[in-house]
């Protein structure tokens, strides 16, 4: 069967199977998962999935790959396909509830998708992700750093890095202009990131903004609120969101509160 991969889709297959094996390793496969996986695509790492764990559910949102996929999965009875655009499912509705998300992202979805699970999805405690190499990196960017951003403290104030691989376009068909990562995480103790979310995505929206003024500028509270928060945790009013490490913004949301 062919098919022909669509771009706007990020459909970039894995053929290399050696790399499945890297997945199982980092995603510390156990019989009892219930794993989440999103865009099986043609099934290669659906197939790997569903013959090590107890349940997968794969949420494809393009169904002209629906024969392709089936044929992959043939005779395997623990996959439960849904036909979905993943950022639009309640996750939540689930069951079995997934204790795990692994998967080959499709590029354009993978952070708000890496967001939303950490956000919302309380029963996942484990991440496997193939995503663009800038991406994984932006994940655990240190602050001061041009990769740091609203992203990374989200990450980091909810998720510890367990992995880190490297993979070249070479795995994929078609390649990817870029290269990518398989980047793994778990759930940190303390998840809860509603409430800094906002004033994180607030504070880095305009980044050449200081983050008083980037915070007003959002309509988030006044710049002298801000400011004065900002002293609260012993910060300058000039300072910018980039230099606030993730800690600092669980303070300031507080101190906004
Ligand atoms: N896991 C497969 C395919 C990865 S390519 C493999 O490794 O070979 C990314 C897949 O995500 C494609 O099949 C694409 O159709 C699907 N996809 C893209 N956007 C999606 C979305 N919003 N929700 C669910 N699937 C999506």
């Amino acid at each position: 069967m062919t098919v022909q991969p669509k771009k706007a889709l990020g459909q970039h297959f894995l053929v290399d199977e050696n790399v499945l094996g890297v997945i199982g390793r980092m995603s510390n496969l156990e019989a009892s998962d219930v794993v989440l996986e999103v865009g099986p695509g043609l099934g290669v790492l659906t197939r790997y999935l569903a013959d090590r764990v107890r349940v997968v559910h794969a949420i494809e949102l393009d169904r002209s790959l629906e024969p392709s996929l089936l044929d992959a999965l043939a005779g395997r009875t623990n996959v439960r396909l849904i036909w979905e655009d993943a950022l639009r499912l309640d996750l939540r509705a689930l069951k079995p509830s997934p204790t795990k998300l692994v998967a080959n992202l499709p590029y354009n979805v993978a952070t708000p998708l890496v967001v939303e699970t950490l956000e919302h999805a309380h029963s996942l405690d484990r991440w496997c992700v193939m995503v663009q190499r800038e991406v994984a990196d932006r994940f655990f960017a240190v602050p001061r750093t041009k990769a740091y951003g609203a992203v990374s403290v989200l990450v980091q104030l909810a998720a510890r890095k367990t992995g880190f691989h490297a993979v070249p376009p070479t795995v994929f068909r078609p390649r990817p202009r870029v290269e990518s990562a398989l980047v793994a995480f778990e759930r940190a103790p303390v998840a809860a990131i509603s409430d800094v979310r906002p004033v994180v995505e607030a504070a880095f929206a305009h980044r050449r903004k200081t983050a008083a003024n980037a915070l007003a500028h959002a309509g988030f509270v006044s710049r002298g609120r801000a400011q004065e928060a900002l002293a609260a945790i012993g910060r300058a009013p000039n300072v910018r969101a980039e230099e606030l490490n993730p800690a600092e913004f669980v303070q300031l949301a507080g101190a906004l509160r």
